[in-house]
């Protein structure tokens, strides 16, 4: 039953045109948008009333929250969820947005049994289980500006959800069939390795380095890459560009 008002609740949703300040936003800040085709930009929209209407956001370090901010963090979370069905990132509740860098306090092994405390700067984050996931509003608004750069905060913090919808961290979204798995497994294995072998050469990579870390921040990392630099990733790695064009249902080099 609850289901039933839920999907009716948010068809009506969808159904409601943005408002033009929002439309305005998205096109000043979410430049990608304007390359869509038109009735993914309407998908997209539709995404947005849906998602706004039902994440929580919360400013943090004194940043006082403006629709700008919440439009310009939910057009980019709402790329990647067109053309499938989709439960808008059901893990996710709240989305804390700090100014700019912020400082969390850290420990981490150094080895040897011994831990290390220390202040780490980060632009975002979210993990699995927490239900949250925090942004730095600079490098959210920097990388949605940047198109072509291959570095976008948002789709990378919200690949990390979507790899978690299918109950693990492991670079693995939920997936149509078994026979997907298995690609995506043997194709996303071998890349990653490919990507280790090419950063411990100081090889230069369509991918950032980071993503050589494990295979969840593989995943996050060539999402960037597949939407800012498609038609780069096409070309050098194009069994990964079709593991990723089948998942997402989009193909950003041809836009
Ligand atoms: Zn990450």
């Amino acid at each position: 039953m609850f289901d039933f008002f839920k999907s009716r609740r948010r068809a009506r949703l969808r159904a409601q045109p943005i408002p033009d300040e929002w439309r305005r936003t998205i096109e000043r800040n979410v430049p990608i948008v304007r390359r869509l085709p038109s009735s993914d930009r309407q998908e997209l929209f539709g995404h947005v009333n849906v998602f706004l209407a039902e994440k929580h956001f919360e400013g943090a370090g004194g940043l006082e929250l403006t629709d700008e901010i919440r439009v310009t963090v939910a057009a980019q979370a709402c790329l990647l969820l067109l053309h499938r069905e989709t439960d808008y990132y059901p893990l996710l509740t709240s989305i804390i947005v700090y100014p700019s860098t912020y400082v969390v306090s850290d420990e981490r092994p150094v080895g040897g049994g011994v831990w290390e405390e220390g202040d780490e700067p980060h632009l975002g984050h979210t993990q699995q289980n927490l239900s949250a996931l925090v942004l730095a509003w600079d490098s959210t608004l920097h990388g949605a500006r940047a198109v072509d750069d291959g570095e976008n905060l948002v789709f990378h913090e919200f690949a990390h959800q979507l790899d978690f919808e299918s109950g693990g961290a492991d670079g693995t979204p939920p997936l149509e069939s078994s026979r997907q798995y298995a690609s995506w497994a043997r194709v996303l294995g071998a890349e990653l390795e490919a990507l280790r072998r090419a950063s411990e050469a100081g090889s230069p990579s369509v991918l950032d380095e980071y993503g050589a870390e494990n295979p969840a921040e593989f995943f996050a990392v060539a999402t960037e890459a597949f939407f800012e630099r498609p038609v780069e990733l096409r070309n050098r790695h194009g069994a990964l560009y079709a593991e990723l064009r089948a998942f997402y249902r989009q193909d950003p080099a041809a836009w």
